[in-house]
Parts: structure tokens; C-alpha cells; sequence
């Protein structure tokens, strides 16, 4: 089983102590003690590993291979000995390839210390032999490898890198199923978070999380509470099927911790990551294509946003016959948000977002999509959400007006879904059914304005708000924007655009996994998320 390994930076006795006992609480099976400014007092190493709570990992790492310790290889193998010398030994410990192939004398004396297959004797301590590089993809990555493979004395195989793309996950995942001694394959940086989190689906022996977002060892490294409470660590195994949210950028998208509560909610034995592609389309075909065909990984599909949406549609068309098939209206839109990839293999993409707008507005006005035909529906903007919008409602039968800014931009917009166009100020005037606002006015940090402002400000406001008419603001941070709380005083129904988001993913999660989303799990996490963010 993969051991969840809480990395700490030694500083001190007690600190590390009590770090480690803090990992035990958080779930931790396994600390690694980072002792490399930790080199004036070898008797306290003695001491850390007869006290920890957990077993441990001794690492004492130089700085050219990325680690802190800057003195001489004498004072660090005898710091190393110092770990093995009290009654409890550590797990392992960690050394360098280069660092091991470059000294006899460190060979000798680490021979001492740990497991020796040709010497058999009474130590638990094992030797892991690691390469790091914090640039890239090494280009001897392979032959490193089976150097440390084909070391007796080596337990653990252990390499690093900086992930430059997803697709360095992949390398990670194949060394891991092609191990011929326990492995530890992980990518750093932003790019390396799926080798991290999967490391048990493919049987890595260790994975490293800090214990928060100060103390972690090298980029890109999660915290214990996002391993196991975000990205669902208890619940992985080698079935789990992976998803994700492909954008750029993604840091800040409230997918992964909607869907990844969605699945623990119901039963799903999935997990759902950030997937950060540059915006050219050949990186995401690339990615998306290498993800897919990657043997074991069970990739299931992705949330796509901004920059992929087009990028999406034109990969799926370009696998064109059975292997790939467009919602028809999602190709209208000229965008899609939803990528799956069938039990077959084959894809489907689509558009979620409209349908989440139509299906907010309908309860709104407690109606079936086909009750739309004939409503005046004022679309406010004319950007990518607008358009999904002004599709979606077009497509029912509705009679939409799109207002916005610039005014070719409308015109462009209902010309293509035939709609019709107005300058953002004739929005004074207008009487409709149904208002959504599809521009960022309103979105944090200017919460005081509103679409409806603007329009005061250029001429006396008329517009039709009250009792019987809906109003939809696709904004969903805050959740209450001024042009809702405008619209609740005035007795319309009101939507926020966290309905949207909510719904988007929910028709995701059908369509993945087959069951119903579960809904009101997805509204209090957003709503969690949303505080957080604003706190
Ligand atoms: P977009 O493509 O950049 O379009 C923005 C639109 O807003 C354009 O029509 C633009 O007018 C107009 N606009 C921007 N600033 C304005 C201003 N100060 N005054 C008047 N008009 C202004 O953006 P988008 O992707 O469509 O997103 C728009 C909004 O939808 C965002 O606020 C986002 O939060 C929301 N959204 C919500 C969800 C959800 O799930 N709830 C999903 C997607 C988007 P011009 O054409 O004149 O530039």
C-alpha cells in the first residue's frame, strides 16, 4: 500500500517532534525528516528517530541536488549513522545516486547503516537511492533509473522532476508500473500534482504531502489535508477513474473540490484534478490525446474552460466517425465545455453551461423548456457566456434580445442565433420576461455596480423589473449581486449564477458516472469555497 509521507523541514528537536505527531493526526503513515540544516547536533538525529511519532525517512539533502545541507560528505554520513544508531531505526534513508556512485568511502560506510542484501543482519533500515532535477525531464532519466535498480544494496528507486506538461505524469505512472524494485516517480511543479495524487492507483511505494502550504519540501507539493480531504486519498485505488478541469489558468477553479465531494458523496470511486494546458491548440491535443491512451490511467473525461472551449470542439470533430461525436447545439455555440471519453474509447463533447441557464430560468418560472417559446428573454453582454446563453434560449423558441457594449458584438451575436440586438442603453426601456446578465459587472471586487446603473447613468431607467420576471445573474462571486438584490426589492424571482455553476457540473457528473448529481452537496461546497475566498 502507497504511504502517505508528511515531509518536514527539520529546524529543531521539538519542532520536528512535534510536526510529526501533527502528520499522525492528519493521517500521515510515514514522516520524512529533512535534516540538512539540521547538521550541528548528531546526537538529536538519534533522539528524532527514537521519538517520532511515525516511522521515518532520514534525508540529509546538499544543496546541489537541491536540498539545504551545504557541508562536507564526512559530516553527513556521519549524521546519517547517527539515525541508524539507537534501538529504533529508521525506515529508510534517502541518498543520492550521484552522491553513492561518486564516493567508495560513503558506499562503505551507508553499508553499515542499512539493509545489505550480501550481509545479513539485524537493521529495518532500507536504502533509497534518489535523482532530482529541478529543471526538466533529465535526459538520462532512464538510464538513472536502472543504475539504482541494478544497485544491491538500493531498496526504494526514487526519481524526481519538474513536470514541464501533464504529459510528464505519464513518464512517472510508466516507471511506476514497470518497477523492478519499490518506486517512487513524482513530477514537481503545478503540472506534477496528478503523479503526486496517483501515486496509489499505480502503486508507488511513497508519496510526499506537507503538513500545510509553509512547510512543503518541493513545488507543487499538496498538504496532507488536500491529499486526503480534497483529492480523496482513502477512497483511490487501481479502478479509480480520473477527471479534471482542463484550462488555463486553473489554480483558482472551484471544480475539484465540487466534484471531488460529489463523488464521496455518492459513492463514485473517481477523483477530479486541475489540468493546467497552455492555451495553443496542439498542447491541448497533445495532453488530452497522451491522458487518453495512457494504459491504466482510466481517464473519463474533463470540465474544459477558458482557453480550450473551441479547442475541445475541434479535437473531438477531428476524430470525427465513431470515435468522436459534437452536440449539435454545442456545435452552433462554437464552444464546449464537457469532454467524455466513453467506455469505448470513443468522445463526446458538449455544452453543459446553456443547458444549466435554460434548466435555472425554467424553475424560475416554473416551466418546462418548451414553455420558453414566445418569452421575451434580455440577454445582457455578448461575450463567451452570453453566446451559450443566447443559443440556448434561441434554440427553445425564445424571442432574445442581446444588449451589450459594443454594439457589433450584439448584432454579430443575434444575426448568427436569430436574436436581436440593441445598444447596452436601449436596456432602460425594455420590457422582458426573463433578464440575465452575462457581463462581469457586478463580480468582486466591485460589488456596488450593476448592469442597470450604467444604463441610469446614460438615461432615465424604465426597465421592466417586477413581480413575474426573472432575473439571472450568471455572476457567481458574490453570490447576492447588487443587480439581485436590486431585482428581489423590485418582487422579481431571482437566480445567482452559483445555479449555473452548479448545474453546469451536474449534468458533467451524469454524464460521467451515470447517476444523479448530488446536487445540494455541490451548492454547500461552493458556498464554502465562495466564503473562503471572500474571507
Ligand atoms: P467575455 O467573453 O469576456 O464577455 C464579457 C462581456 O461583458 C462582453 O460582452 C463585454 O462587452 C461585457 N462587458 C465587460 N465589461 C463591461 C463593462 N464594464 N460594461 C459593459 N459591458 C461590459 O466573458 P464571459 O466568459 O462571457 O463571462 C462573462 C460573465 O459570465 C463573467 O462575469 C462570469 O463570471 C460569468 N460566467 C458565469 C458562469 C457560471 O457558471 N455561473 C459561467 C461562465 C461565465 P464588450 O463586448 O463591449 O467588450
Amino acid at each position: 500500500m502507497t504511504k502517505l509521507t508528511a515531509a518536514i523541514t527539520v529546524h529543531s528537536l521539538e519542532q520536528a517532534l512535534t510536526a510529526a505527531a501533527r502528520a499522525a493526526e492528519l493521517g500521515a503513515d510515514l514522516v520524512e525528516f529533512r535534516i540538512d540544516t539540521f547538521a550541528d547536533d548528531p546526537k538529536a538525529v538519534t533522539e528524532l528517530v527514537q521519538r517520532s511519532a511515525l516511522p521515518c525517512i532520514i534525508t540529509c539533502r546538499p544543496t546541489w541536488e537541491g536540498g539545504a545541507y551545504d557541508g562536507d560528505e564526512q559530516t553527513r554520513i556521519s549524521l546519517l549513522e547517527h539515525a541508524g544508531i539507537g534501538p529504533r531505526k529508521p525506515v529508510y534513508i534517502d541518498l543520492e545516486l550521484i552522491a553513492y556512485q561518486k564516493s567508495a568511502n560513503l558506499r562503505q560506510k551507508i553499508s553499515l547503516v542499512v539493509d545489505d542484501p550480501d550481509r545479513p543482519r539485524q537493521t529495518d533500515t532500507g536504502l533509497i537511492l534518489s535523482s532530482h532535477d529541478f529543471d526538466g525531464r533529465p535526459n538520462d532519466l532512464l538510464r538513472k533509473v536502472k543504475e539504482m535498480a541494478d544497485t544491491p544494496l538500493c531498496r526504494v528507486v526514487k526519481v524526481a522532476w519538474h513536470a514541464r506538461s501533464l504529459r510528464d505524469n505519464l513518464e512517472a505512472f510508466e516507471l511506476i508500473r514497470q518497477q523492478v524494485k519499490p518506486m517512487v516517480a513524482l513530477c514537481m511543479g503545478e503540472c506534477g500534482l496528478a503523479s503526486r495524487v496517483l501515486a496509489k492507483k499505480f502503486g508507488a511505494l511513497l508519496t510526499f504531502a506537507s503538513i500545510d502550504e509553509e512547510e512543503g519540501t518541493a513545488p507543487g507539493q499538496p498538504t496532507l489535508g488536500e491529499i486526503k480531504g480534497l483529492y480523496r486519498w482513502d477512497a483511490l485505488d487501481s479502478d479509480t477513474r480520473v477527471f479534471g478541469v482542463i484550462g488555463h489558468p486553473v489554480g483558482h477553479s472551484m471544480s475539484p473540490p465540487v466534484h471531488n465531494a460529489g463523488f464521496d458523496a455518492a459513492g463514485v470511486n473517481g477523483v477530479y484534478l486541475p489540468m493546467p494546458v497552455p492555451p495553443e491548440y496542439e498542447h491541448f491535443k497533445a495532453t488530452v490525446s497522451s491522458w487518453i491512451a495512457q494504459p491504466g490511467l482510466h481517464f473519463g473525461g474533463a470540465s474544459v474552460t477558458i482557453p480550450h472551449k473551441e479547442n475541445l470542439l475541434r479535437f473531438v470533430k477531428e476524430r470525427g466517425g465513431a470515435g468522436g461525436e459534437v452536440e449539435p447545439l454545442a456545435e452552433r455555440i462554437g464552444a464546449a465545455n464537457t469532454l467524455h471519453v466513453r467506455d469505448d474509447g470513443s468522445l463526446y463533447a458538449c455544452n453543459t453551461d446553456y443547458a444549466a441557464a435554460l434548466d435555472a430560468v425554467c424553475d424560475g418560472l416554473s416551466i418546462q423548456r418548451d414553455g420558453l417559446a414566445g418569452r421575451r428573454v434580455a440577454v445582457i453582454g455578448a461575450g463567451g457566456a452570453a453566446r451559450a446563453v443566447v443559443a440556448g434560449f434561441a434554440h427553445y423558441g425564445a424571442r432574445v434580445t442581446v444588449y451589450n457594449r459594443t454594439t457589433e458584438k450584439a448584432q454579430a451575436l443575434a444575426e448568427q442565433f436569430e436574436a436581436t440586438a440593441a445598444p447596452l442603453a436601449e436596456l432602460s426601456g425594455s420590457e422582458a420576461d426573463v433578464y440575465i446578465n452575462c457581463t462581469p459587472i457586478g463580480m468582486h471586487p466591485n460589488v456596488d455596480a450593476s448592469p442597470f446603473d450604467i444604463i441610469n447613468h446614460q438615461s432615465e431607467s424604465t426597465h421592466s423589473l417586477g413581480p413575474g420576471v426573472v432575473v439571472f445573474d450568471t455572476i457567481y462571486n458574490p453570490v447576492q449581486t447588487r443587480l439581485l438584490r436590486t431585482a428581489a426589492e423590485a418582487g422579481c424571482a431571482t437566480i445567482p449564477g452559483t445555479e449555473m455553476f452548479v448545474r453546469q457540473a451536474a449534468a458533467q457528473f451524469k454524464l460521467w458516472t451515470g447517476k444523479d448529481a448530488p446536487c445540494d452537496v455541490f451548492r454547500d461546497v461552493l458556498a464554502a469555497h465562495l466564503t473562503n475566498k471572500q474571507s
